[in-house]
């Protein structure tokens, strides 16, 4: 059997790359309680900055690993206006629309519908509990995009709401702050039984 040299290196070296590469690890994520969950979150003056675009790649891969819909920077400690959102479907949420993962920067909400409407939310920094939590249906939000350009969007039913839920924590709030009275608060379980029936 004649053996490609060139083809034989250029497999080992990929081998070595993924067996030797560091791989991002997923961040821990701050719980409730935590101070830095509380704090007003600073803009961000330069999203080309190389640790702002290690941050986002830590980011992505602590949401993809948590099998979240979003995540916040102040929920992994640093107080800076950035936000993840990753609409789709999981056991939590069933009926999420699916969309790539979209950092956002410096974001902000433009105008709202008159309109609001309750329903489920969970939180990475508030785990096993679930609130009926009022949201604006849509929204027009803008924002800076990971290469620095500015966007425009409106967004409407669950990936308004997940902008909604990430923007609060940018101003130091979770969304046991906004649920209409505690009765609309549930255990993981009891919602999964709620899901089902
Ligand atoms: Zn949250």
């Amino acid at each position: 059997m004649r053996v490609n040299k060139s083809m034989l290196a250029r497999s080992l070296h990929k081998l070595f790359t993924q067996i030797f590469a560091p791989k991002l690890q997923k961040l821990a994520v701050y719980q409730l309680g935590n101070p830095a969950l509380r704090e007003i979150a600073h803009p961000i003056a330069d999203v080309g900055d190389r640790e702002i675009q290690n941050l986002i790649e830590k980011m992505l891969v602590t949401l993809n690993e948590s099998n979240g819909v979003g995540l916040a920077a102040p929920q992994i400690g640093r107080s800076l206006q950035l936000v993840i959102i990753a609409s789709h479907p999981n056991q939590r949420y069933p009926h999420a629309p699916q969309m790539e993962a979209t950092a956002m920067i410096n974001p902000k909400i433009i105008s709202h519908s008159v309109e609001t409407e309750k329903a489920w939310e969970g939180c990475l920094s508030v785990p096993m509990i679930r609130g009926l939590v009022p949201r604006y249906r849509e929204i027009e939000v803008e924002y800076c995009d990971r290469h620095g350009d500015q966007q425009n969007a409106r967004l409407t039913d669950f990936v308004a709401r997940i902008f909604q839920h990430e923007y609060d924590h940018l101003e130091g709030k979770v969304f046991l702050d906004r649920v209409e009275t505690s009765l609309d608060l549930v255990t993981e379980l009891e919602y999964q039984k709620l899901l089902k029936s």
